[in-house]
């Protein structure tokens, strides 16, 4: 009998669970994605014409954030991430050829050329900003239609530092500038492929100025007096809390076990 590997099964945004959110246990087939480290941990995308298997349900990854540890949703978040590259890179992006999954590496490699394609994650900073001892600032995003404020994020530019991208996107957003920018924490984000690089600073200099197509509303905000936040268990969550209670980002106690 072949052994039973633990599943992540996807089908696009949703992972496949039992009714009490535990991951099911299959038996192995040649195209799984291997992504255990000892365990046999495997991950495998559900077909469009494939039937839910009786007793499991499809559940969106986003939900699972609230419902799992920051380790699990780890796993998963690594797991989509690597389904992902692996769909994106069935052929050499240099020569055209069909690849071939590699191995003993995560790597799509070109039989033709010899070309290997690595996943990539996207660096993507989000910094809290706060002013004065009890305020901090919150942004709506336009493209959001829910009433919940924000931290200001984006994407990192080619040739740019962390910091440098830090005041870039707090400029172009909201039109202000500033300083004491400091490290925090950092978190896989699998919607597709990013690492979220927490930041703080305070503001320095400028009056709000919204950038429209990014931007539907943005204020400081007292503390006591904070509209609708992102939800528990994303990092802008536990950054707003920071930045007003002073406590832990992330959880490093994992790194002296
Ligand atoms: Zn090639």
């Amino acid at each position: 009998m072949s052994k039973l590997s633990l599943a992540y099964i996807f089908k696009q945004q949703q992972l496949l669970v039992d009714e009490n959110f535990q991951l099911p246990e299959v038996e192995q087939l040649a195209s799984d994605l291997n992504i255990g480290t000892g365990d046999q941990v495997i991950a495998r995308d559900l077909l469009e014409d494939e039937p839910i298997p009786q007793g499991l349900q499809l559940i969106p990854i986003r939900q699972l954030l609230q419902l799992w540890n920051v380790k699990e949703f780890e796993q998963a978040s690594r797991a989509i991430q690597l389904l992902e590259w692996r769909r994106n890179h069935k052929f050499c992006s240099h020569c055209g050829t069909a690849t071939e999954v590699h191995a003993t590496e995560y790597a799509m490699v070109c039989p033709a050329c010899g070309y290997h394609q690595y996943p990539r994650v996207n660096p993507c900073v989000i910094t809290v900003i706060t002013r004065g001892k009890d305020e901090i600032l919150l942004a709506k995003n336009a493209r959001n239609a829910r009433q919940m404020y924000g931290l200001i994020a984006g994407f990192v530019e080619v040739g740019e530092t962390l910091e440098e991208a830090v005041r870039r996107e707090t400029l172009e957003e909201v039109g202000i500038q500033v300083k004491n920018i400091q490290y925090l924490a950092s978190q896989p984000w699998p919607f597709p492929s990013n690492l979220m690089i927490a930041f703080k600073a305070e503001y320095a200099a400028g009056e709000l100025q919204l950038q429209e197509e990014e931007i539907a509303d943005a204020a400081f905000f007292k503390f006591d007096h904070l509209p609708e936040i992102p939800f528990k268990g994303s990092i802008a969550h536990a950054m707003i809390m920071h930045a007003i209670h002073g406590t832990a980002v992330a959880d490093d106690t994992e790194a002296w076990l």
